[in-house]
């Protein structure tokens, strides 16, 4: 009897490290660039159903025979499946672990039959319980006790008493299995927010939303590139808010800051879809115009500023002000410099004109 409860602890070991690589996996290739939440799309709860269905059949291909009967942690891949897709990823997963169960085992017997139906059964109350607003854990623990519970029931119908040590060796793996797994998920789903956040984070600008620097310049290289391959024209409008120190300095830094992020929403509203907007740094932004000539982009230029000049910026007590800018335009391949340059030389002739204008060093 110790050797085969060693055995079947050894071989479920193995069992559950299918468990672990499959949750690995799927984090890392299905769900790569969505969410691992019950929030997916119709095709890929279809996709998580046939996945787990074939998690839970590669499970039953290493099962551990034990005591007359089978144990293996087929029922997880039903739990994975529920949480992550809902009832109806539930019940793909379900249906491919009964197909399985009756088929692979050899014939068809009654002790398979209600092995199977079981499995249904579960899928359907854990497609339920996870469509319920309760919290990750509630989830995972109502799911663990309803595959306890359903699965003693059916060994108990197949095996009567003598099904009571595999019962107890079920749960007892069950439970800590599942809540191993349940960590893990945990785990993973946390550490994807965290990485998506970080990813946010270095591309876009946290006040504005806009493209940070380094997004500008990635963006601005790869354009550049592409306008010398295919020798098209590029754009560029640096563009930098008249005497912002003023107003940190009259209304507070805070109001500065609300004010760049309404000038930020401005300036993507007053773009096109396709141009790239981004903050620079401080209260220095810049427009990318692809394939756009440099007389155009003055046009463009003169929309922002003349848009910026007209519009109210409402403060943290509703009043409300009115700012102007400052814009350098330049246009690749008319430039004698790099483009940036040019732009900020243009921008400085802008500041030394007088403020509120659009200003180029290039004949038009
Ligand atoms: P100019 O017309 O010559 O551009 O004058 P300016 O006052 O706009 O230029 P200056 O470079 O002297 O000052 C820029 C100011 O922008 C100073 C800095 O405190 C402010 N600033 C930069 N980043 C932020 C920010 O994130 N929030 C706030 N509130 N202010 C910022
Ligand atoms: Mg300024
Ligand atoms: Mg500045």
């Amino acid at each position: 009897m110790t050797n085969t409860i060693l055995g079947t602890f050894q071989d479920l070991i193995a069992n559950f490290a299918i468990v672990t690589a499959y949750l690995f996996l799927t984090s890392q290739i299905i769900f790569k660039n969505r969410n691992l939440d019950a929030s997916a799309s119709w095709s890929t709860k279809v996709l998580l159903g046939l996945v787990a269905g074939l998690l839970g059949s590669i499970l039953m291909v290493f099962t551990v025979e034990f005591d007359g009967t089978i144990l293996d942690f087929r029922q997880l891949a039903v739990v994975f499946s529920a949480l992550f897709g809902g009832i109806y990823a539930s019940l793909i997963t379900g249906l491919i672990i009964s197909l399985m169960r009756l088929l692979y085992f050899g014939v068809i017997s009654h002790s398979a039959i209600v092995a199977a139906s079981t499995t249904i059964v579960i899928a359907a109350v854990l497609g339920v319980i996870c469509m319920m607003k309760l919290t990750f854990w509630r989830k995972w623990i109502y799911a663990l006790i309803v595959c306890n519970v359903l699965t003693a029931i059916a060994f108990y119908i197949n095996m009567g008493m003598k099904g009571t040590l595999p019962v107890v060796i079920y749960m007892i793996m069950m439970t800590i299995g599942g809540l191993i797994s349940g960590h893990l998920t945990a785990f993973l789903i946390k550490a994807k927010s965290h990485f998506q956040r970080m990813e946010r984070a270095a591309t876009f600008d946290f006040l504005t939303e806009l493209n940070n620097h380094r997004t500008f310049d990635e963006v601005f290289n790869a354009s550049m590139e592409k306008a010398m391959e295919k020798n098209e024209t590029l754009s560029l409008l640096m563009i930098d808010i008249d005497h912002f120190k003023k107003i940190n300095d009259t209304y507070g830094h805070s109001n500065g800051d609300i004010v760049l992020k309404q000038f930020g929403k401005l300036l993507k509203e007053t773009s096109r879809s396709f141009d790239i907007v981004s903050r620079n740094g401080g209260e220095e932004f810049s427009v990318l115009l692809y394939d756009l000539p440099h007389k155009h982009a003055l046009v463009v230029g003169n929309r922002i500023r003349s848009a910026i000049s007209k519009h109210e910026f409402v403060l943290h007590d509703g009043h409300g002000i009115q700012i102007t800018v400052s814009i350098g335009a330049a246009t690749y391949p008319d430039t004698k410099e790099e483009l940036i340059e040019q732009a900020d030389k243009a921008l400085y002739k802008a500041k030394m004109d007088g403020r509120n204008r659009v200003c180029s060093n290039q004949e038009v």
